[in-house]
């Protein structure tokens, strides 16, 4: 059995389905645990002990590091401003898409359910059904049955390319037990989930506040907040478009603002997937956050809007990829180290906060609002999300003016 259904700890357990999809005897089935995460359930009546959904965990994996290819690290953006505009970061995964697409391919991505508001992988066969799987979601995607769909895929010869979170292609590979040359992976730099009970208390509190007709939910858009503020919240109600910072969201809060992250998936504490070196996809994409500092001659007004992806290709199959969509793209070379700014992708080690043992008990008990103001020690978030919504608009028409240029070589001239 595998090392969570002997131990039953919880970070030994992605949740990645691999060993359900693999039992023979469908012995395993996957359940949502009382916080909302995906984990296995054996039934030891009807499980013959045969051993293979350890074999196909990959908490047991030793990961693949591709050595026969030495990685190259860069900085890059869509030419096109349509998928600048609707991707999360340079649209390098929506490229890559369509560009599999295109060769008859098909894609395996995450999409957003806009009535359950369930996040799940599926099968993308056209470019309309690609746009849905722009921007990121941060709630953890369940991969269904896609690991078996990708698998009769790749057995029938058909080009397949598979996006997800680290760890959900290195279920993958288990799930695969072998390397096939027409399956090409991305896998995203990722600092962790957390579950759908939390989207939907935080969804909740949204359809108190503007009514219960809200609609177009997404993550991460660069309308009016530009990318490197890292997030917002966003919807459309009564023809009217929301947009909150993610500073102001309890949901982001707890995600990535709060210190050591609290609403995360227990094996996203101490994951082995997430560091630079540690890749099994053929190409790891993600935001190139900390390049500006570096790169300070790439990150212009525009850039700073839509932003800049961080990309490693790992592998020759990922290289013939990035060659296709080359003539898409505007890019530049980074060494490893000034690829490695992001501290989840050094690897280093989170301690679980003490909160994360209650967090998800606590939102469920309480007023969620009330338990939010209660950890974000701001009992305004409401309003002040609306007040930084509006400052922010302000400053986007100052930047968007004419004028933009003679005042930041003023106030440039002023700090020399
Ligand atoms: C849970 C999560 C955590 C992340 N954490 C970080 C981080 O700490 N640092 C960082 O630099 N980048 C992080 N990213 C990656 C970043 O947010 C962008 O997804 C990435 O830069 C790709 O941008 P893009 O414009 O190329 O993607 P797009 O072209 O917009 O496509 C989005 C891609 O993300 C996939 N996707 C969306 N939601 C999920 C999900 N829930 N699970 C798996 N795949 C999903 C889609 O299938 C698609 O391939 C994270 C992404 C996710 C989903
Ligand atoms: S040991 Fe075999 S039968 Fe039992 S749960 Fe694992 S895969 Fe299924
Ligand atoms: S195969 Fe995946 S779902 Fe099954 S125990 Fe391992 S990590 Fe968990
Ligand atoms: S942090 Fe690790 S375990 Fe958590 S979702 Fe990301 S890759 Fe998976």
């Amino acid at each position: 059995m595998t090392p969570y259904l002997i131990s039953n700890n919880k970070s030994l357990c992605t949740g990645c389905r691999a060993c359900e999809l693999r039992c023979p005897k469908n012995a395993i089935e996957m359940q949502y645990d009382e916080e909302g995460f995906l984990y296995p359930v054996l039934n030891e009546n009807i499980c013959i002990r045969c051993g293979i959904c350890v074999k196909t965990c990959p908490i047991n994996h030793k990961l693949e590091n591709n050595s026969e290819f030495t990685p190259i690290y860069i900085g890059a953006w869509a030419k096109s401003i349509d998928y600048l505009k609707s991707c999360s970061t340079g649209g390098i995964c929506s490229l890559i898409a369509e560009q599999i697409l295109s060769k008859k391919g098909k894609v395996f991505g995450v999409v957003l359910d806009a009535k359950t508001h369930d996040v799940y992988h599926c099968l993308i066969n056209n470019t309309e059904e690609q746009r849905a799987m722009r921007g990121s979601k941060y709630v953890q995607s369940d991969v269904k049955r896609t690991y078996y769909e990708a698998k009769l895929l790749l057995d029938k010869g058909v080009l397949v390319y598979y996006t997800g979170t680290p760890c959900q292609i290195a279920g993958l590979k288990g799930y695969l037990k072998k390397d096939y040359d027409n399956l090409i992976t991305t896998d995203l730099i990722c600092h962790g989930v957390f579950s759908k009970i939390f989207f939907d208390a935080e969804y909740n509190m949204y359809c108190k506040w503007y009514g219960k007709e809200i609609n177009n939910f997404k993550f991460r858009s660069k309308r009016h907040f530009p990318w490197y503020r890292g997030g917002v919240i966003n919807f459309d109600v009564k023809g009217r478009h929301v947009e909150r910072y993610a500073k102001y969201s309890p949901m982001y809060y707890a995600y990535t603002f709060a210190k050591n992250k609290l609403n995360l998936r227990y094996s996203c504490y101490n994951c082995k997937y997430r560091t630079i070196s540690n890749r099994e996809g053929d190409i790891m994409v993600g935001d190139y956050w900390g390049g500006s500092k570096l790169y300070p001659e790439f990150f212009s007004v525009k850039r700073k809007k839509y932003g800049i992806s961080l990309v490693k290709i790992n592998s020759r199959k990922g290289y013939r990829v990035f060659k296709e969509i080359e003539e898409k793209i505007e890019f530049f070379t980074l060494s490893e180290d000034d690829a490695c700014q992001q501290p989840d992708l050094k690897g280093i080690k989170r301690d679980i906060p003490q909160e994360r043992y209650y967090i998800y008990q606590k939102i469920m008990e309480q007023d969620y609002e009330k338990y939010a103001a209660e950890f974000m020690k701001e009992p305004y978030f409401k309003y002040k999300g609306i007040f930084d919504y509006y400052l922010q608009f302000v400053k986007n028409m100052i930047m968007g003016s004419p004028l933009y240029p003679l005042i930041n070589k003023i106030r440039n001239h002023g700090n020399n």
